[in-house]
């Protein structure tokens, strides 16, 4: 290829696959006058339990909801610990501290980045009450140890799959393992709505309380207060949130549902040449897949051998930038925000692992509607920036 058909080239970091199928199905639902949670919220909620296989599925206003909602489900409280990975987003440590409780940061496997059971086994004190493994880049956890650990010590098991959709563990798909799992359906997420979020549970009172509390805490079917056939009476059993989905949203997550499989298969592709043009070159590690899981494929975090170049990541980064590239970094580990840093006095060496990682991994673009051209050019210029700085 020309350099200067590769310089004409711009590739942003993501595009969020919808199109006039999404619009059309959001119109609809405007034009029909019901604009809050009704029909097509309950009729997206049975096909997404359809979808993973789970009993129940409570849609929520977002995965940071549906984190918050588990928590609350739960009846964590002040002076109750979590373990949470330091390499995930804010959402699931802070929605522990909503509660008043404390999240304790375990560090990550270095090859999966997913949470170390090892390291989570050494926080356990008497306070812990829950485990919340979050699958990194749409790729599990190590379920069944994971699951085997809270059994032992008597935790809940709450997964955060904001990444993981569609995925399975050892033939089971992420949704069905724990007692509790919460999907994320934001703008860049796998099943994209923009916002939105789904809890699934096989548990009965799981479910009852949570949907209770997605809306002010008003006893049962209290969405259909709103409707004609609805009565006028409601009770208020405890202090909710307002933390429901709208039909236009959930008008918008039905098609995305539909094409979910076709589109983890378009990112798949992406994947395979990703891997088959990096996997080789000296400078990077691509993502490990573990032969007992499938992946939701949700990011394609690329590791630099820091160790061969003469540039750190974010000089990287900025020359993939000046090369129309966008990029991102999943995650600042939380142990480096402010915040927790602060609050919990945790230092950058107390999590090893993911202090030293995150120096070196950067998210590359990863979205269904990527060209063949755009993807063989996001790997001809990290290869090209990586030669021309290689020690
Ligand atoms: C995106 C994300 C969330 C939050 O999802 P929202 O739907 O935006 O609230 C939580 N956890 C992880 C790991 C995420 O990537």
């Amino acid at each position: 290829m020309e350099t200067k058909k590769l310089e004409a080239l711009s590739v942003p970091y993501h595009v969020a696959a919808v199109g006039e199928e999404e619009a059309s199905a959001a119109a609809e639902v405007i034009r029909s006058g019901w604009l809050t949670t009704g029909p097509r919220t309950m009729e997206f909620e049975k096909k997404f339990a359809e979808y993973v296989g789970a009993k129940h599925a409570v849609s929520v206003a977002s995965c940071t909801a549906a984190l918050h909602l588990a928590y609350d489900a739960i009846h964590l409280k002040a002076g109750d610990e979590v373990l949470v990975p330091a390499v995930t987003f804010t959402a699931t440590a802070e929605t522990v501290v909503y509660l008043g409780a404390t999240p304790v940061i375990v560090d990550v496997d270095p090859l999966t980045l997913n949470l170390s059971v090892e390291d989570a086994a050494r926080k356990i004190t008497p306070r812990t009450r829950a485990i919340v493994p979050v699958h990194y880049a749409g790729q599990p956890c190590d379920m069944a140890e994971i699951q085997d650990l809270a059994g032992k010590h008597g935790l809940e098991v709450i997964e955060d799959a904001a990444h993981s959709l569609p995925a399975s563990y050892r033939g089971t798909p992420v949704g069905t393992i724990s007692r509790i799992t919460c999907f994320s359906f934001y703008a860049t997420k796998t099943l994209a709505i923009g916002e939105g979020g789904m809890v699934t549970t096989p548990d009965d009172e799981i479910a009852a309380r949570i949907r209770m509390m997605r809306l002010h805490g008003i006893g049962r079917d209290s969405w259909k207060r709103y409707t004609a056939e609805g009565s006028w009476y409601y009770e208020v059993l405890d202090a909710g949130f307002k933390y429901n989905m709208t039909d236009v949203q959930s008008a918008i997550g039905l098609v995305q549902l539909g094409k979910c499989d076709a589109l983890r298969q378009m990112r798949a592709s992406i994947a395979a040449s990703y891997d088959a043009g990096l996997g080789g070159q000296p400078w990077f590690q691509i993502p490990t897949n573990l032969p007992d899981r499938e992946s939701g494929l949700h990011l394609y975090p690329l590791r630099l051998h820091l160790n061969t170049l003469r540039i750190d990541r974010a000089e990287f980064i900025r020359q993939l930038k000046e090369r129309g590239i966008g990029t991102s970094v999943h995650f600042i580990p939380l142990h480096l925000h402010p915040f927790y840093r602060d609050r919990y006095g945790y230092k950058p060496e107390d999590l090893p692992v993911a202090t030293r990682e995150y120096e070196r991994y950067l998210s590359l673009p990863f979205f269904p509607s990527m060209s063949q051209e755009q993807v063989d050019y996001v790997i001809e210029s990290a290869i090209d920036i990586a030669r021309s700085n290689a020690k």
